[in-house]
C-alpha cells in the first residue's frame, strides 16, 4: 500500500528521490482503512516535499513492533524549532508565517493527520532539527 502512494505521488515530484525502507516488516495489517491510511501518507509526503527545499530526498522507514506497525517520513529540509515541535498539530498553526505562506497550505494536514491517527487509538510523533531535517512517524495499530 505504501509502494501505491508513493509511486503515485512520485509522478507528481519527479525530482524527488522517494526511498523506502521496508526491511524490518513481513506482511503486517494494519487496523485502519485504506482511506485513511493514504489520507496520513500524503499528509507527510506532502509536508516532506514541501519543507525540503534543496534536499530532494524523502525515505520511508516502516517498522513492525509488537502492537504497531511504524511508518516514518523523513527529510532533510529546513527542520522545525524545538519550542515550535508540539504547536504543529495545532489547527491553523503554521511555524514562520511569513516564510511558509509562501509555501501554501493553511496549517490543517498536521491536525486533520492527528484527528485520524487518534481515532485509530495511534500515534503521531515528529522530531526535527533545523537546517537538517524532519521525521514524522505514525504508529499504528495491528490487526490480530
Ligand atoms: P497544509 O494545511 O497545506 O497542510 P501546512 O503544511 O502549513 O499546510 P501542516 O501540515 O499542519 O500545515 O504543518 C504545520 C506547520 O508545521 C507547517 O506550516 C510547517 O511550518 C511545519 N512543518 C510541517 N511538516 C514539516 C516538515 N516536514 N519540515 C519542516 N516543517 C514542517
Amino acid at each position: 500500500a505504501v509502494e501505491q502512494v508513493v509511486k503515485n505521488f512520485r509522478v507528481l515530484h519527479p525530482d524527488f528521490q522517494f526511498t523506502i525502507d521496508n526491511s524490518a516488516i513481513q506482511t503486517a495489517h494494519i487496523r485502519m482503512t485504506k482511506y485513511h491510511f493514504e489520507q496520513l501518507l500524503l499528509i507527510l509526503l506532502d509536508n516532506a516535499v514541501k519543507y525540503s527545499q534543496q534536499a530532494k530526498q524523502v525515505t520511508i522507514l516502516i517498522k513492525e513492533e509488537k502492537r504497531y506497525v511504524t511508518i516514518a517520513v523523513k527529510d532533510y529540509g529546513i527542520g522545525i524549532p524545538k519550542e515550535e515541535l508540539e504547536k504543529v498539530f495545532l489547527r491553523f498553526y503554521r511555524v514562520d508565517k511569513a516564510r511558509s505562506r509562501e509555501k501554501g497550505g493553511v496549517g490543517l494536514g498536521l491536525a486533520i493527520a492527528k484527528e485520524i491517527i487518534d481515532k485509530y487509538d495511534g500515534q503521531i510523533t515528529i522530531d526535527s532539527e533545523v537546517g537538517k531535517g524532519t521525521t514524522v512517524e505514525l504508529a499504528i495499530p495491528k490487526a490480530e
